[in-house]
C-alpha cells in the first residue's frame, strides 16, 4: 500500500497545525510549526484566499494526514461509515481510530506512527496471539493487542513505553505495562478522538 515519504513536518505547515507525525520531536521546540508557522514553499504567504470548498478540502487533508491513510484507502473508509447506522462523521472517525497502526501508538507501544507502521509491518506484532503485519487492520472490543515474545520486540516497546510513559491512553483501551497487552474494551466514540478535526466538513465535502 502507498505512503507518503516525504517531509513530514511540510504537511503540518502546510495544514498551520501540528499533525504529530514525529512523535517526541512534535513536542519540542525544534517542531517545524512553532519555528516557522507559515506554510512551506516560496509563494506560499501569497496564496490567494481559501474558498468554502477549499477550507473543506483541507480538513480532510489534514484527517488523512495524521492517521496516514491516501485517497483510496480513505474513499473506502468513507463508504463503510456511511454504511454504518449513526452519524457519518463519528463512524469515519471511529473507524480510523480502530487501526491497528493507531492502536499500537495510542498505547504507548511505538514512538511515532510511522514508527507503528514499521514495528507491524516487521511482523512484531499479534492480534488475540496471531501474528499480524497489516496496519490497516481493524480491530474490534475483546482484541488484545501485543508485542510478539521475542527478546528485540520486547526491548524496542518496552524503550517505546519509557519515552511515552506520560502519555494518557485513550478510554476505550486498557494497557497493561507489565505485560505489554493492550484490550480493546469499546469501539472509540467521537470523545475518544483528540484531533481537532471538523468531521463535518469532511462529510459536506464527500457526501457530493
Ligand atoms: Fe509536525 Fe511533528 Fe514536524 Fe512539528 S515536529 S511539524 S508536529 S511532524
Amino acid at each position: 500500500m502507498s505512503r507518503y515519504i516525504g517531509n513530514k513536518c511540510k504537511l503540518c505547515r502546510r495544514e498551520g497545525m501540528k499533525l504529530f507525525l514525529k512523535g517526541q520531536r512534535c513536542f519540542s521546540e525544534k517542531c517545524a510549526v512553532s519555528r516557522r508557522d507559515y506554510p512551506p514553499g516560496v509563494h506560499a504567504q501569497k496564496r490567494a484566499k481559501i474558498t468554502d470548498y477549499g477550507v473543506r478540502v483541507r480538513e480532510k487533508q489534514k484527517l488523512k494526514r495524521i492517521y496516514g491513510v491516501v485517497e483510496r484507502q480513505f474513499s473506502l473508509y468513507f463508504k463503510e461509515a456511511e454504511r454504518l447506522k449513526g452519524n457519518t462523521g463519528e463512524s469515519l472517525m471511529s473507524l480510523l481510530e480502530r487501526r491497528l497502526d493507531n492502536v499500537v501508538l495510542a498505547s504507548g507501544f511505538a514512538l511515532s506512527r510511522n514508527h507503528a507502521r514499521q514495528l507491524i509491518n516487521h511482523g512484531h506484532f499479534t492480534v488475540n496471539g496471531k501474528w499480524v503485519d497489516v496496519v490497516s487492520y481493524s480491530v474490534r472490543p475483546g482484541d488484545v493487542v501485543a508485542p510478539r515474545q521475542k527478546e528485540n520486540t520486547r526491548k524496542m516497546v518496552n524503550e517505546a513505553q519509557e519515552v511515552n510513559k506520560s502519555q494518557t491512553v485513550p478510554a476505550w483501551l486498557e494497557v497493561n505495562r507489565n505485560t505489554l497487552t493492550s484490550r480493546v474494551v469499546a469501539i472509540p466514540k467521537r470523545e475518544d478522538v483528540p484531533h481537532p478535526i471538523q468531521e463535518q466538513l469532511i462529510i459536506e465535502l464527500c457526501s457530493k
